[in-house]
């Protein structure tokens, strides 16, 4: 079903035949069209008044990492605020699309350049749905395709609630771009309330990651000042509640920054709260935007053996683009018009 914001697209085709709008969907999701006149299936008249009343070209700048594997692409919004979303191909033909669910951010993370550009406004459920057909286009022309989504890139997706969920079901919906719920993760500071609650309810096998960065609230506080009004205790009461509810594995994002939480003593705290069934950690390497520097492998692998020796589950997150500044908001922040 599309969602509530596409009800204007659906009433283009109140006069067609019912047929019309399935043709409509597959061109778009399926067959990737970037313009309503590659839609030759459907008559000329409405492919003009398509192209007019819903036009479907995506304007967009793009960066290419110097190994190719990361591409940022800086895109224009209709009212020509900026928003970037990051393609990272996998060695293991995994194509894994970064999107935004906002323009800036309001919750200001000391570590991040979107937090610093303040809040402009929420994405729209078809602004970020153009986000994943932009990188599935351009996919495309090389005989590959998206194959996971993660809401990771600029804005907090909870404080976007409805319209993240919007995007999701369109993009997870059968008659239109039909990727597996699986494949979807939300990224969120944990938001409790209309955030971790809400997707709990929701009949939506989506997976769910905390960025939790900091083993105690003093710390996580003074990174992501959010920390004050969703301490680490409440959150983690309300990610067990999501898994008891769900059953679903949980992540925890740890981005490892010099000298600011990578010591022993941080590694230790951080296993008293993660040594529990269906948690799992995700260490990644910072990417500098300033003021803190990002750590030497050794200590990073040394945080990593004493997660592992203490039984938590550790993945590791290896740096992309970080010749093309593709953490998120580092773009609009060099582009420095918006
Ligand atoms: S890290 Fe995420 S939540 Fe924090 S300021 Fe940046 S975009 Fe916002």
């Amino acid at each position: 079903m599309f969602s509530m914001d596409l009800i204007q697209f659906q009433r283009l085709f109140n006069k067609e035949p019912r047929y019309r709008l399935e043709q409509a969907k597959k061109a778009l999701f399926h067959d990737l069209i970037q313009n309503w006149q590659e839609a030759v299936v459907l008559p000329l008249s409405l492919r003009e008044e398509l192209n007019k009343k819903w036009p479907i070209e995506i304007s967009a700048k793009t960066f290419v990492s110097k190994d190719r594997n990361t591409i940022k692409a800086l895109l224009t919004l209709k009212d020509d605020l900026k928003i970037e979303t990051v393609l990272m191909r996998h060695k293991d033909k995994r194509n894994t699309i970064c999107v935004s669910s906002q323009v800036g951010c309001s919750l200001n993370c000391s570590f991040c350049a979107t937090g610093k550009m303040g809040f402009k406004r929420n994405l729209e459920v078809w602004e970020i749905v153009e986000q994943v057909l932009f990188f599935a286009r351009y996919l495309k022309k090389i005989g590959e395709r998206v194959t996971n989504i993660v809401f990771m890139g600029m804005g907090e997706p909870f404080l976007n609630y409805q319209n993240v969920i919007g995007a999701i079901k369109i993009l997870n919906d059968k008659e239109g771009f039909n990727l597996g719920a699986r494949h979807f993760s939300i990224s969120t500071v944990g938001i409790v309330d209309g955030g971790i609650e809400e997707l709990a309810k929701e009949e939506l096998q989506i997976n769910l990651a905390i960025s939790l960065h900091a083993p105690n609230d003093e710390l996580r506080s003074k990174l992501m000042p959010i920390n004050k009004k969703y301490p680490i205790k409440k959150i983690l009461n309300a990610v067990d509640d999501y898994i008891k509810k769900t059953r679903r594995r949980v992540m925890f994002e740890y981005m490892i920054i010099k000298n600011v939480n990578d010591s022993e003593e941080h590694a230790k705290t951080l296993v008293r709260l993660m040594k529990k069934p269906l948690y799992f950690v995700n260490l990644i390497s910072y990417n500098p935007t300033g003021i803190f520097k990002s750590s030497p492998s050794s200590r990073i692998k040394k945080f990593k053996e004493i997660l592992e020796k203490d039984g938590v589950t550790v993945t590791q997150r290896y740096r992309f683009g970080e010749d093309i500044e593709a953490a998120c908001g580092q773009l609009v922040a060099k582009d420095g018009r918006k």
